[in-house]
């Protein structure tokens, strides 16, 4: 097949242990998946039924990675997960079934322009600004679920220049894993190479120019930006 110009190369992931490279299909967010995290945005952390959102595929940046800080944002926040990585989907995907479709986990951040969000929300708009910027998803390498199960505990926590800002555990997420990929396969056709990012436990913050992020989640692994 000819191309008026070349393809963009794929996004890709690195994966522990291993030389061959994870590509990265979509990335799907969940929003508001610790409680405590929603209460610190305002909102009710009763179970209400969890809700998505995207970002590019080729917003992925790699562990070590030096970021300029983007652009037009007053307020970029830092928001640490834990990244599912997929390498079966389908439609409707059941709860039993669910776990088969993942690879791997990895560490992740939800870089949000908070200012951008916040003024989306309340005009009623759409969030792509504040949420899938460029290089608005950092992530680590993918720890094969092979190696290490599928974990349901463990610490999340996040670092800003040695100061620790967020700290939770993987067991307080309302929706669980399987959950996860059953309500989003509901909705979207989820396909090898996606990537869903799971919500982020409380303590958010701002992030200045200069600032060094580590995020790290126990059994899973570690994940470290700098901003120029
Ligand atoms: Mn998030």
């Amino acid at each position: 097949m000819n191309f008026i110009f070349p393809p963009h190369a794929p996004s890709f992931v690195e994966v522990e242990g291993v030389s061959e490279y994870f590509p990265v299909h979509r990335i799907y967010c969940v929003g508001r998946n610790y409680a405590e995290h929603a209460l610190e945005m305002g909102a009710d952390p009763d179970r209400e039924e969890p809700f998505f959102f995207c970002k590019p595929a080729d917003a992925v940046v790699h562990h070590g990675s030096f970021l300029d800080f983007p652009s037009v944002t007053q307020n970029l926040h830092h928001e640490i997960e834990l990244v599912v990585a997929l390498q079966k989907g389908g439609k409707d995907i059941g709860f039993e079934e669910a776990l088969d479709c993942v690879f791997g986990y990895a560490v992740g951040i939800d870089l949000t322009r908070r200012d951008l969000q916040g003024a989306a929300k309340k005009m009623g708009r759409p969030w792509d600004s504040g949420k899938a910027f460029d290089e608005s998803a950092p992530c680590s390498a993918i720890r094969p679920a092979t190696a290490i199960g599928h974990p349901q505990k463990g610490t999340i926590s996040l670092d800003v220049n040695g100061e620790t800002r967020q700290y939770g555990d993987l067991e307080q997420m309302i929706w669980k894993i399987p959950e996860v990929i059953m309500k989003l396969s509901q909705l979207f056709q989820l396909a090898p190479g996606d990537l869903i990012y799971t919500g982020t436990p409380a303590g958010v913050g701002p992030l200045q120019s200069g600032d060094l992020v580590h995020g790290r989640i126990e059994a899973i692994g570690e994940l470290e930006i700098t901003f120029r």
